[in-house]
């Protein structure tokens, strides 16, 4: 019998399931029965801009958690497909820090070659899914906004890839509901240039925090005011920009911190990150955990150990990111064709314990990026996903952190090589901090010299 597999979303994870069938395929695997459920109404997950926060237009929770503006926080030198290279999309090389609608464009080409998009059922939002031990099958209900009904499909294997960047973690602060001006989470971050000229609170020292902060200040804010609750970021910040400790608490618009000290603020962002949420998930096949590199329950990261027909994508905090997905998408992809046996249950647990000990043990940024490319270097071993230069990719880690310390608004203009290609990335035609049109058409726009004329490269 046909295999028959789910796919909860179709962002770069979904979209890296799909692409390891096919590949399979192409070289005369059985193609399983697939359905590939996405509430939104096109592919690339968090990388589908939208303007939408709250609820969709069919009443579900937006799922977007991007804001314009946004360009690539890491270098693309670490996130490359190993079987898409950016030269192959673009035909030419391109700096190392593109924004989000490049990127899109980027995930979209190999998908689009691939042939998949057929697989993927559109503004369908999975709703339950439940587990029958007798037959050992799963049955999806999900809602097709389109048809305008439910349905519902039986299926061996269940693969979650609905992301875990859209459930926002909201803490709340004395006073708040007395403060006079906006307060929002991060999700519901979408235009810059809605805090131009005012003096901006933002809680957090993550990554939504010093981003949001750098797009707020580039973008003509008054003054960046970041509050941590452990440690500050500790960059060298433009004149504007200082950080705090612990927001305390709200009067009107006075903002007070742990040290004593307040500040006057027009508006508050609360970067304070996101919770791992499956409302469509019955309790006992739910992943529970913090954002961390080794979430537990997960053989190899992947299997679900209580009920190894669940499939867990992207689930881990993310130093890499699209290459990840790949590695973990062809080894779930092995082992529901059953080229890759998992061990007995309690092996699969004491494996796991072990990854997880020495994800305890890690002491330094370094060492978390490592870990996590040693994981990866781990998945591809057992399958044919193309091996690259994870070490090389190590290194651009480290020379992004050491671009960033010496230069935290000036980083994205750097340049580094390809792993995959060998390509050097040439630098952006305008700085990051002057480039105000983040577009693909603008991005793609190449100088031939001419003071003012330019050739469109790619529509
Ligand atoms: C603000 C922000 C900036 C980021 N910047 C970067 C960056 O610069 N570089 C980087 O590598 N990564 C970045 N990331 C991380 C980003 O999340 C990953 O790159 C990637 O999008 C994760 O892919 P995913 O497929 O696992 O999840 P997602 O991209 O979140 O996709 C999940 C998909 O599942 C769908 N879905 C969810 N629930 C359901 C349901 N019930 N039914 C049907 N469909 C459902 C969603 O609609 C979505 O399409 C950023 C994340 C955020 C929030």
């Amino acid at each position: 019998m046909t295999l028959r597999v789910a796919i909860i979303g179709a962002g770069p994870s979904g979209l890296a399931q799909l692409r390891a069938f096919q590949s399979a395929h192409a070289q005369g695997a059985p193609m399983p029965e697939i359905v590939c459920f996405e509430k939104q109404a096109d592919w690339g997950g968090m990388w589908n801009y939208t303007w939408r926060t709250g609820l969709d237009q069919h009443g579900e929770p937006v799922h977007g958690s991007m804001y314009r503006y946004l360009w690539s926080n890491g270098p693309k030198e670490c996130l490359e497909f190993a079987d898409y290279s950016f030269d192959e999309h673009f035909g030419r090389p391109i700096s190392s820090y593109p924004p989000r609608e490049v990127l899109w464009d980027y995930i979209q080409g190999r998908v689009k070659k691939a042939g998949v998009r057929d697989y993927i059922r559109f503004n369908t939002a999975v709703k339950n899914v439940s587990f029958d031990e007798a037959t050992r099958e799963f049955t999806v209900s999900a809602y097709d906004y389109s048809a305008g009904q439910g349905i519902e499909q039986v299926f061996d294997y269940v693969v979650v890839a609905s992301g875990h960047f859209s459930t926002p973690h909201v803490p709340e602060f004395e006073g708040f509901e007395r403060f006079a001006g906006r307060i929002l989470h991060a999700h519901d971050f979408r235009e810059a240039m809605e805090f131009k000229g005012q003096d901006l609170l933002i809680v957090g020292s993550s990554y939504s925090a010093e981003d949001i902060g750098s797009q707020c200040y580039k973008y003509g804010a008054r003054s960046i005011t970041t509050a941590y609750r452990t440690q500050p970021m500790g960059y060298k910040w433009p004149k504007g920009w200082e950080e705090r400790p612990q927001l305390v608490r709200v009067e009107g618009n006075l903002a007070f911190f742990a040290d004593g000290s307040n500040k006057r603020v027009d508006a508050i962002i609360l970067c304070t990150g996101y919770q791992h949420h499956f409302p469509f998930l019955p309790d006992e096949l739910t992943l529970k955990t913090n954002n961390r590199l080794w979430p537990t329950g997960l053989y190899q990261g992947v299997v679900w150990e209580q009920n190894p027909q669940l499939i867990y994508l992207g689930m881990q905090d993310l130093w890499y990111s699209f290459n990840l997905f790949d590695a973990q998408a062809w080894f779930a992809r092995d082992y529901m064709l059953g080229r890759i046996k998992l061990p007995a249950k309690a092996d699969m647990q004491a494996d796991s314990a072990r990854w997880r000990a020495d994800e305890e043990a890690l002491d330094t940024t370094a060492s978390m990026y490592e870990f996590q490319g040693r994981y990866i270097k781990h998945l591809i071993a057992q399958t044919d996903y193309p091996s690259f230069d994870i070490d090389a990719v190590n290194r651009i880690f480290l020379k992004w952190k050491s671009d960033k310390k010496s230069d935290i608004m000036g980083y994205r203009d750097k340049s580094y090589r390809s792993v995959i290609t060998g390509t050097a990335a040439v630098p952006h035609h305008t700085r990051w901090l002057k480039a105000m049109d983040d577009s693909l058409a603008e991005y793609l726009r190449e100088t031939d010299g001419k003071k003012g004329e330019v050739k469109a490269l790619r529509g």
